[in-house]
């Protein structure tokens, strides 16, 4: 009887893995405004009042230009939203911000209002994890949250497996690694030899602000301000901590498995 009720219930509830990327994806929360937008146009020179409300001196003003917001040390905490006079920051509500080089995440300079998103990995690459990618996570220094958002990836509405990424235990089964957090010193080493032990080839993901850069850490001298310290970086996926929807963007753009936001690619053969 308890078996019969346990399959009538499996029955009713249907598949509970969303339709991403083939369908809509999931909201952001009300307080996720999403990646941010700069529009230099809007930007006098000398305004400045963005730059003391940040709390990780993500937004510098360089001499030739209004400002240089680095997505990749902001914590998306919207304060210099709401403190710049001219709207020249705003919020996007867009999930998708993963980057392939560090540089992309500089926003500000004019063509550069918005990040430039992953483009994916070489042929061959392509070819070996496009279908089946293995990943062994380091937390080097993080908090628990860039970590808890990697586990959602594996619960049954995000279902990473159906897209042939699985978390494996040792770094001698992985083609990729996951770091998150700072790079604590007393983590460099146990990051460096994850890596050794890594077959080629593999690649790097460095998930989150503190493994971007380091985050509120950087500079602090028990922190070696981010992953690509250590390690050559292949896909930087801001945020602090990233949404789900924007790990997951970015590992199928990184595979070359999205063709835009809404159609999934067949893997490469
Ligand atoms: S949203 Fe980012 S850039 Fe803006 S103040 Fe917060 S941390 Fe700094
Ligand atoms: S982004 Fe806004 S607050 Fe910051 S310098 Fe430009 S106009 Fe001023």
């Amino acid at each position: 009887m308890f078996v019969f009720d346990t399959i009538t219930h499996r029955l009713r509830r249907g598949c509970e893995t969303m339709a991403y990327p083939n369908g809509p994806a999931p909201a952001l929360p009300d307080r996720h405004g999403g990646a941010l937008r700069v529009d230099a146009a809007k930007c006098p020179d000398g305004c400045a009042e963005c730059l003391p409300v940040c709390p990780t001196v993500a937004i510098t003003q360089p001499a030739s230009r209004g400002i240089a917001l680095d997505l990749g040390r902001c914590l998306f905490c919207a304060a210099c939203v709401e403190a710049c006079p001219h709207s020249a920051i705003t919020q996007t509500g867009d999930y998708r911000m993963a980057v392939r080089r560090r540089e992309d995440l500089v926003l500000g300079e004019p063509g550069r209002e918005q990040v430039r998103l992953a483009a994916a990995l070489d042929g061959k690459l392509r070819k070996l994890f496009g279908r089946s990618l293995r990943l062994r996570q380091v937390s080097a220094g993080g908090n628990g949250a860039e970590e808890a958002d990697l586990n959602v990836l594996g619960t049954i509405g995000w279902d990473l497996g159906r897209f042939g990424i699985q978390f494996v235990a040792s770094p001698r089964h992985a083609d990729g690694l996951v770091v998150t957090g700072p790079v604590s010193r007393n983590m460099e080493l146990a990051l460096k030899k994850t890596w050794d032990a890594m077959p080629e080839p593999k690649i790097v993901i460095a998930v989150g602000a503190d493994a971007i850069s380091g985050g509120p850490f950087a500079g602090h001298p028990e922190v070696r301000d981010g992953a690509a310290s250590v390690v050559p970086v292949d896909l930087f996926i801001p945020g602090w901590p990233p949404h789900p929807l924007t790990i997951l963007d970015g590992l199928l753009r990184l595979l070359g498995r999205l063709e835009d936001e809404r159609r999934l690619t067949p893997p490469a053969r």
